[in-house]
Parts: structure tokens; sequence; C-alpha cells
């Protein structure tokens, strides 16, 4: 059958079946919750194998992150939903006494799920968990850049769920246009803020509500108060992880111009010491550039920078003997109006910018798009409120890296250009339900 009828069919079984899958007990629902995690389990060496082969995703024990990190979400909504689902009762307002007033978390319908390359099956998974605690169903597209995580995500949905409850089609472009045809109730997309625009002017079009998880330069800012040689680490460890195509990568480092020179030869003597055996670039320490036109995009910041004189402190160039790896480099006080200043860098260039004043690290903030996360490492609970206070940001972790990520008791998400709206935990579900309030008069 053309994909077109396909989807249009299944659209058609989910659109009625929304209905039935809206008032799903948490048993219900946990089981399905259950069934997804077991299929996770059985298929963890399968997935290992489709992400090394589409980037070169490095070994983890006993499962790559990628599963560990959709296991995670799974296991705090199977212990958690029933509380989660509980209406909640509200206390009425002076002159509403005696009126009963409640909230209701209902499923919002029909969810459509977009995928991101970069941790192609977590970043596709992760979402299903609320869409699923919440008494959706769900059309999931994984992203065609890593073809091979997109076909065991297929074949793992297929096996686990009736196409009525969550479907999958594969494909790119054309298909994602297909699917946004369709008047779906939610979309919920992990991608680039270019994408996201198409995202939600297609979502204007049947007024669905979206769930934009977009990406922005996240800034890394060090003042002179903390162990510079601790912080390198950490930031070598994050710059790193997945060879800096993360949406959560410290994207660039602001740091007092005092200390500098000890963070970038700090931060180089971590790379040496993690990243290369024998002074060459170890393939094996972490994930390949994940196609030829990323890879042209990454080299193409290094040239810019080069080009308006930046000072490209090491590295830049593509890795000898691994095509598809650039070896990590430091470009210090590039231009602000250099691409490596401007766009998102997703790959393993580190510009570091030197600052005087905190209004510097302000400003800088301010000038570019609002970023999904920033880092402060700081043990000045002045500047660190300066700048938070200053700017505006997804989430904000001080002294590590990205923490606030992981802790399912706090919101994940951006602000305007690095996404709208929020998930993990709770605030997964409540984004994935429409809050129904519910007023009940005596007659
Ligand atoms: P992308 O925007 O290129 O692709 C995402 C999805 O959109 C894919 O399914 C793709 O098929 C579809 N798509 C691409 N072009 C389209 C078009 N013209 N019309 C309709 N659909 C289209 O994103 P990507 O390159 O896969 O991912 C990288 C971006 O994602 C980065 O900006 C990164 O910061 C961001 N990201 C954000 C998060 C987060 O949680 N906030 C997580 C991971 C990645």
């Amino acid at each position: 059958m053309a994909i077109r009828e396909d989807v249009s069919r299944v659209f058609e079984l989910q659109s009625e079946y929304k209905w039935v899958a809206k008032n799903t007990s948490a048993e219900y629902r946990i089981s399905q919750l259950r069934k997804l995690r077991e299929a996770i389990v059985r298929y963890a060496p399968e997935i290992e194998r489709a992400l090394k082969l589409d980037m070169g995703k490095p070994d983890y024990d006993p499962f790559i992150e990628e599963v560990v990190n959709t296991l995670h979400p799974i296991d705090d909504a199977i212990n958690n939903l029933r509380s989660w689902m509980a209406p909640t009762t509200v206390t009425p307002s002076p002159g509403n006494e005696g009126v009963r007033e409640e909230i209701r978390y209902e499923s919002r319908g029909v969810v459509l799920i977009f995928g991101p390359w970069n941790f192609p099956f977590q970043l596709l998974f992760e979402p299903l968990v609320p869409a699923l605690a919440a008494g959706n169903t769900v059309i999931m597209k994984p992203n065609e850049v890593t073809p091979h995580t997109a076909a065991v995500s297929a074949k793992l949905i297929r096996e686990t769920f009736d196409e009525r409850e969550v479907a999958i089609f594969e494909g790119g472009v054309d298909l994602a246009n297909e699917l946004l045809e369709l008047p779906v109730d939610h979309i919920f997309f992990t991608g680039s803020p270019a994408v996201g625009k198409i995202i939600m002017s297609a979502a204007a079009k049947h007024l669905a509500s979206v769930t934009l998880e977009l990406g922005g330069k996240c800034p890394a800012i060090i003042d002179r108060t903390v162990n510079i040689d601790e912080v390198a680490k950490s930031i070598g460890a994050a710059k790193s992880n997945n060879n800096g195509q993360l949406c959560l990568s410290p994207d660039y480092v602001l740091i007092d111009e005092t200390v500098k020179d000890q963070f970038v030869d700090a931060y180089l003597r971590w790379v040496d010491n993690n990243l290369y055996l024998d002074g060459r670039l170890d393939p094996a320490a972490t994930s390949h550039i994940v196609d030829d036109r990323n890879l042209a995009r990454v080299l193409s910041y290094v040239e810019d920078a080069r080009a308006r004189g930046a000072d490209i402190v090491r590295g830049g160039d593509v890795a000898d003997g691994i095509p598809d790896m650039i070896e990590p480099a430091v470009i210090v006080d590039a231009p602000a109006d250099s691409a490596v200043m401007r766009e998102e860098i997703f790959g393993p260039i580190l510009p570091v910018q030197g600052f005087a004043e905190t209004s510097t690290v302000v400003d800088t903030i301010r000038r570019g798009t609002k970023p999904l996360a920033m880092y402060l490492f700081s043990n000045d609970d002045s500047f660190v409120n300066e700048v938070v206070d200053g700017t505006s940001s997804g989430g904000v972790t001080v002294n590590a890296w990205a923490s606030h990520w992981g802790e399912p008791r706090l919101p994940f998400g951006g602000v305007n250009h690095s996404g709208i709206g929020r998930y993990h935990g709770v605030w997964g579900f409540q984004e994935l339900s429409h809050a129904k309030p519910i007023m009940r008069h005596a007659n």
C-alpha cells in the first residue's frame, strides 16, 4: 500500500481509538509502559548495533546510554502514574462556596512525535513515555539521517503495539510533510529551531498544540572563584559527549580573562588524556560526525573564524585517517559576528571568550537567542544571580554540566528559540494532557 494511504488509514484508526485510550486506567497504561520497557531491554543489543552503524557511538556497560536514558523515565512514570492521573481537588474561591471544583488531566488525542538524529533512539522514545502515560495514541517518525536506528525503532514498535495505539513510519522530509497535513491534536518535535518553525506553522493550520524541543547556543560561564582544572575536566567530558552533537553541549565558554589561559591549557590536557591514544585521536573515544553535510558545516565554522583572524589554538581539521571525525578545536576570542559565535556548533569546536565585567556576560547572552541551558561555574552567589536574573534560558545548572536535565522532578525544555513546552516527570505527563477544569454546582 502506498505510504500516503497507509498514513491516512492509521490516522483514521487512531482518531477513532483515541476516545477509548482517553479513558484507559492507570493499570492499563502501566502495563503498556512495562511492555515498552521489556521490548527496549530485549532490543538493547540491536539498538546498540544500530547506533554504532549510524554514528559510531561508544560502548557502555551494561547498556548503551540511550537505552538507559529511556528506561529511567519509563520507571518514573510507572512509579508515579497513579498520583499524576488523580484529579486535583480545588478549594473554591470566595463567592463559589458549595461548588465542587476539580482539574482532570485528559489526553490530548493523537500525538505526532518527530525525532532528531543526534540521540535517534532516546529522543524518539522519551516523549512516547508521557504520551502513553497521558492516554494518547501516537504516530512516530524517526529521523532519516540515522536509518539503522530508525529501522530497529520501527521493528520494536510494530512488534510491541497495535497500530491504533502506537504506529511508526520511516521516511524523510516528504513523509514529514505528509504527516504534518494530518489534523492531529498535538505535535512533539525535537530538532532544529529552523524546522521547529515549519512544524509550528503546520500545527497552526489545525490549531494543534505543540511541544518544541529545540537547540541553540548553551554558554558555559566560568569566573575565577572555582577550581579551573576541575571545571576544564567537566567541560571536556561534556563537550566530547556525542562529539558535541548534543543540544545541551556547552557550545562556547565565557571565562574571566584572568583565568582564560589556564582553562585552555587544562581543557586541552583533558582532551589529550581522554580522546587521544599515542598522540592520535581515538576513533572509539566518542561518536563520529553523523554525515558529510554536518562535517562540512562544522569545518566551515573553523574556516570562517580563521578568515576573521580568530586564534585557532589547535584542532579543527579532519582527523588523520578518520574521515568522519574532526580534531577537537579551541578557538579563542572569535569575533562576535563569526559563524562559530552565531550558530549552534553541534561538533567538537569550543570557542573560549574572555570577559572582564559581569555585564559583558549578560550582554553576550542577551545578544543571541535564548539558550536551551546555561552552565555557571562560580562560588560567588551574587555573580550567579546577576547572570541568571539578567538573562533568559530554558534551564540552568550551577557548578556541573546539565544535571538539571537528569532530575525528573524539574521541568525540561527551552524558551522561545530553544523551545516551547516542557517534559520529564509529571511535567511531561501534564504537557501531553489537557488540564480540564470542572465545576459542579448543586441544583
Ligand atoms: P532537524 O530539525 O533537521 O530534524 C528533525 C525532524 O524534522 C526529522 O524527523 C526530519 O525528518 C524533520 N524535518 C527536517 N526537515 C524538515 C522540513 N523541511 N519539513 C518538515 N520536517 C522536516 O533536527 P536534527 O538536525 O535532527 O537535530 C539537531 C537539532 O535538534 C539541533 O538544533 C539540536 O539542538 C536539537 N535538539 C534538541 C533537543 C532538545 O531536547 N531540546 C534534543 C536533541 C536535539
